[in-house]
């Protein structure tokens, strides 16, 4: 039987791939995508040439001088390489005897950062709204929790995940600084599930995480701020944070991963695995957690964990800080910005004194330097410090001209 050469690591793929990555594409040709599926292929290499224009040239850079929007960072070229393994050996956790070398990673990854947040174990998801998800699922089953309690700035992935599991939701009003109220929480704690965040996905908070330990479980959703625990500089902010039950961290925001990329970390892993892990039928070891299939997605974290080390990676986190430190004084010493608070974690809120129209600013600004935020009643401007190479001048000149 001949080889299929579609599967085949085929050389000549490869590099046209990477040329296509890394050359200037010519945008004069505007390929169109077919409204219908082709009845009949065009062939890999002309597929890249037609797709590198859209896909290439459509996508927001997310590693530029301005960018410095969203929760999302530029990748590390370690990443793209370990994922093309990946692409290519499409190993499936599921199935460990098939997965040698990426079920053993996975399990390294998780003892390499579980311990710096006080938990004994876990495994890797797609993001923090799985991993929040599986938190309050083990919840449910280990402390027969009935209720969600959490704050009005918690991510909606909590709501929704409470939603799915049935369970009651509390979502408590947060004070001035966009933080729980611990005087709101109540006395009775004890069938219910507190979830704390580490860094609010719409002001960058930091919840009381001297609260762990207060209800019959309790689950921080560090998903943007859990990394800042890499740092002798920044860990101090997470203070409590080994008192949880539960941790989520998306690695594809602060951990420089590709998408979809998170963990799920629980302080004792064993006995909420035991209740989150079915078996049977196919399986040889049962299934844990909400997925089926899992792919080797510690691969690439393993790679930037080891080429960088904790140190490297603090200090680019550290970098992205400095820089939100750096713009908040400069929106802080301007007569003509309100700001919503300090910058905890490195999400920046404000909004124009006297132009009070937030779309104006935002309009005169590069793509990718603010997004939107709704928050107390009224609108802002939002920047979040994922991208450590922004340059803090070329940020701060487009703003200063649009409060001029
Ligand atoms: C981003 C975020 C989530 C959701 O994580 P995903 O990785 O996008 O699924 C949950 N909670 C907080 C606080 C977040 O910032």
């Amino acid at each position: 039987m001949t080889k299929d050469p579609s599967f085949l690591a085929d050389r000549a793929g490869l590099e046209y791939a990477l040329e296509a990555l890394l050359k200037a594409v010519d945008t004069t040709r505007i390929p169109v995508l077919p409204g219908t599926l082709p009845q009949n292929g065009i062939g890999e290499h002309a597929v890249l040439s037609a797709l590198a224009p859209i896909v290439l040239d459509r996508a927001q850079p997310l590693g530029e001088a301005q960018s410095f929007a969203h929760m999302d960072p530029p990748t590390p070229w370690i990443t793209w390489a370990t994922s093309l393994w990946n692409a290519a050996l499409n190993q499936n956790l599921l199935h460990p005897d098939l997965s040698p070398a990426a079920t053993e990673i996975e399990a390294r990854v998780i003892d390499w950062l579980a311990p710096l947040y006080g938990m004994d174990g876990g495994h890797m998801v797609p993001g923090s709204t799985i991993a929040n998800l599986t938190a309050l699922w083990a919840a449910r089953e280990v402390a027969g929790v009935t209720k969600v309690i959490t704050s009005q700035a918690a991510h909606l992935s909590v709501a929704k995940a409470a939603h799915m599991l049935g369970l009651e939701f509390k979502a408590l009003d947060t004070n001035h600084y966009g933080r729980i109220n611990p005087s709101t929480l109540g006395d009775d704690l004890s069938k219910s599930a507190l979830v704390l965040t580490a860094g609010t996905t719409s002001a960058g908070a930091i919840d009381d995480l001297g609260l762990c330990g207060r209800a019959a479980w309790t689950h921080v959703d560090a998903a943007w701020a859990g990394p800042l625990q890499l740092s002798p500089e920044y860990a101090p902010l997470l203070a409590g944070i080994e008192n949880a039950d539960s941790v989520s961290i998306s690695a594809h925001k602060w951990f420089f991963q590709p998408k979809s990329s998170g963990l799920i970390l629980f302080s004792d892993n064993k006995k909420a695995e035991s209740v989150i892990s079915f078996g049977g039928a196919y399986l040889s070891t049962a299934n844990v957690g909400v997925l089926g299939s899992h792919g080797a997605i510690a691969v690439p974290l393993l790679a930037t964990l080891l080429a960088w080390g904790q140190n490297g990676l603090a200090q680019r986190i550290e970098r992205a800080m400095g820089l939100a430190d750096d713009l908040w004084r400069r929106l802080e010493a301007h007569p003509g910005v309100e700001l919503f608070g300090r910058q905890e974690s490195g999400v920046i809120l404000w909004r124009p004194k006297n132009a009070g129209d937030v779309d104006t600013v935002l309009a005169d600004l590069p793509a990718g330097a603010a997004s939107v935020t709704r928050l107390g009643g009224k609108r802002w401007l939002r920047h979040v410090a994922a991208n450590p190479n922004a340059d803090i001048e070329a940020l701060w000149l487009p703003i200063s001209r649009a409060l001029e």
